[in-house]
């Protein structure tokens, strides 16, 4: 007995002897206060004048672009394509870096021209832009995330930058969870772990978004609003004139505007920059969620307080009751009506009825999912209601949907051009959808379409 106490009393002051080890901590350079999602380099242009004042009071801010914009027109030089992309990314980071903003990342999705978001979606590779931005969030620890608003309207509305919302939506949900992607947050097996990276989950506190809609009607009152025309204490100047010099960086997107007001004097960039060009616009936002409370329209940070919040998987709401028969709109409409529910955003503002802006002349393809909940085969007949001038190409006519079928239809409607004396956009119109079976209508999908002479593919 005497000679067992002894012995423990000899590891016990060997252990005591030895110095502790510092287990390695997460790296404090990359902490973010912010992470900002866009999808293009100058997209950033979006929340520059914001970012500049949240610097001024020593936020930590991070920045993930989805693409390295390789498409498009090069104003600077001859260089296009992927050589483009190379020459963007850094455009994109010097702009950043103009405002002290070094923390920088790019995800591998493309350029993708068009406005619908399922499209971005696939050619940007999802889940490893997905996978990408979730590690990202570990590494960033970021208390808010900044990002589009992830919806279909009338305005600029490009796909792209409907993806980088959707999937920074995905990643403020699943960073804090250790079973999405577990191989990111599991601990190291060997030394130089090759392939386990030894982050720890993390959950963001809330999520807004930017509107890339023409309209603002609907986005009153949803969230903070910041002027742009307030003085920075750190550089004296107006934050939409730091966000200006920002911009600067981004010679092959707009080389023609910069040498323009490279020649003006400090009063006519004034004069043309907030009157004419949206720099002297208020920052809306649009609260997406909050973990920590605050209030819709209260600062960005109420509410926030250092350290982590335990993680919290969104509670989706019910799926709304369907008849055994119905019709609805399908394609980016019904995904962006399940994404609400799946992310516990249902309060997110919409348009009713939806709306998009086309091309014309042009083709609008109106997409459908027709429901048949029933034990038998029924015939439905669909036909439209459109302006004059409009004509349903094909998709119209009487259709057999299997027994507990949702089947996939879609309608197309041929655009007239508008007048060549016109502006370049009309007000826009409702067209109808509806959809009869045995005599009865099961359904009406209607939609308002704004016809333009230019804009991205639908
Ligand atoms: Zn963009």
């Amino acid at each position: 007995m005497r000679k067992r106490l002894g012995l423990l009393f000899l590891l016990s002051f060997t252990a005591q002897a030895q110095e502790p080890n510092a287990l390695p901590q997460a790296d404090e350079r990359y902490k973010a206060d912010i992470l900002v999602v866009v999808a293009h380099p100058d997209d950033e242009g979006a929340v520059t004048p914001y970012l500049a004042r949240a610097l001024d009071e020593h936020k930590r801010v991070a920045v993930v672009f989805g693409t390295r914009g390789s498409s498009g027109a090069n104003e600077a030089g001859a260089e296009q394509a992927a050589a483009l992309g190379d020459v963007r990314e850094i455009e994109a980071r010097n702009a950043l870096t103009a405002l002290g903003i070094n923390n920088v990342w790019f995800v591998p999705g493309k350029d993708t021209a068009s406005q619908n978001v399922l499209q971005s979606l696939a050619n940007w590779d999802h889940a490893e832009c997905l996978a990408q931005l979730v590690r990202l969030v570990r590494l960033t620890r970021p208390e808010v995330i900044l990002t589009f608003l992830p919806g279909t309207f009338i305005g600029e509305d490009h796909g792209d930058h409907q993806a980088s919302g959707v999937i920074a939506t995905e990643a403020f949900d699943l960073a804090g969870d250790p079973t999405a992607f577990p191989e990111q947050v599991a601990a190291p097996m060997k030394r130089l772990e090759p392939w386990l990276e030894n982050l720890r989950p993390w959950q963001p506190k809330k999520i807004y978004y930017f509107p890339d809609a023409e309209r603002e009607d609907i986005f009153r009152g949803k969230g903070p609003d910041y002027s742009v025309k307030e003085i920075s204490k750190s550089s004296k100047q107006a934050y939409w004139r730091m966000a200006l010099d920002s911009f600067r960086a981004h010679r092959t997107q707009a080389k023609s505007y910069l040498d323009k007001i490279g020649q003006m004097d400090e009063a006519q960039i004034e004069k043309l920059a907030t009157s004419e060009d949206g720099w002297g616009e208020d920052q809306h936002f649009v609260l997406g969620k909050s973990l920590v409370g605050g209030s819709v329209t209260g600062d960005i940070f109420e509410g926030i307080t250092p350290g982590a919040v335990p993680f919290a998987r969104p509670e989706v709401s019910n799926e709304p009751a369907k008849s055994d028969l119905s019709v609805e709109l399908a394609g980016p409409w019904s995904f962006y009506a399940e994404f609400r529910r799946a992310h516990a955003l249902t309060h997110l503002p919409h348009p009713e009825p939806p709306e998009i802006a086309l091309e014309a002349p042009g083709t609008l393809v109106v997409p459908l999912w027709i429901r048949n909940s029933t034990t038998k085969s029924q015939v439905v007949t669909l036909s439209t209601t459109l302006p004059a001038g409009w004509t349903a190409q094909s998709g119209t006519g009487k259709f057999i949907v299997a027994p507990q079928q949702v089947a996939a239809a879609r309608i197309e409607v041929s655009l007239p051009a508008l007048p060549e004396n016109a502006a370049n956009k009309s007000a826009p119109q409702e067209i109808s959808v509806r959809a009869e079976a045995n005599g009865k209508l099961i359904g009406e999908a209607k939609l308002r379409v704004e016809l333009r002479k230019h804009t991205l593919p639908q």
